[in-house]
């Protein structure tokens, strides 16, 4: 199955955590990753303190269902000490399930679609970036949907 993959991080060195994260997924025997976008920039959402976030995109092939992929995600970021205090505060890592093929899946503990990835730029230009063709199930396709986003909320780095 192919899945796309958020991942951010605005502390402790957020560039190193994006690409730790990423050879930890690629290490997995039932994870393949197939490309990554470059890393962006941007303010925490809704003006939260802390430092400024870097976000990237990856696609990935997995064996893997989707529950035993977002396991694998959560792990990753135990791994790397991710502390959860206040919701949307500040994380070493945090690593979302964007798509997973075009499955629609909706339960309190996964949600795809991503529910907020459609109003995000540092989701969309990223996505966008590594793939123009793919389609978001329910909403439609990629390059329609980027047109509602303001890519000067994020800059490419
Ligand atoms: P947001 O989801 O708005 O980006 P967040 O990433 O800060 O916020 P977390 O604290 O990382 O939120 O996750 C809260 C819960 O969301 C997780 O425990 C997980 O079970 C659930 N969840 C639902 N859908 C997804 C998904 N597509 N990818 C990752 N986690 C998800
Ligand atoms: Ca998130
Ligand atoms: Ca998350």
């Amino acid at each position: 199955m192919l899945a796309f993959i958020g991942l951010g991080s605005n502390l402790e060195n957020p560039k190193i955590q994006i690409e730790n994260a990423l050879k930890t997924l690629n290490k997995d025997d039932e994870i393949d990753v197939r490309s990554i976008s470059s890393m962006y920039e941007s303010k925490p959402l809704l003006d939260m303190p802390g430092p400024n976030y870097i976000n990237a995109v990856c696609k990935i092939d997995t064996t893997l269902r989707a529950y035993d992929l977002l396991d694998v995600c959560q792990s990753i970021e135990d791994n790397q000490k991710r502390i959860r205090e206040v919701k949307w505060g500040s994380r070493t890592i945090d690593l979302d399930i964007l798509l997973y093929g075009q499955q629609v899946i909706s339960s309190d503990r996964l949600s795809i679609p991503h529910p907020e990835m459609i109003n995000r730029a540092f989701v969309m230009v990223p996505l966008h970036e590594i793939d123009k063709e793919i389609n978001v199930p329910l909403l439609g396709p990629v390059k329609k949907l980027i047109g509602r986003i303001n890519r000067l909320d994020v800059k490419k780095i």
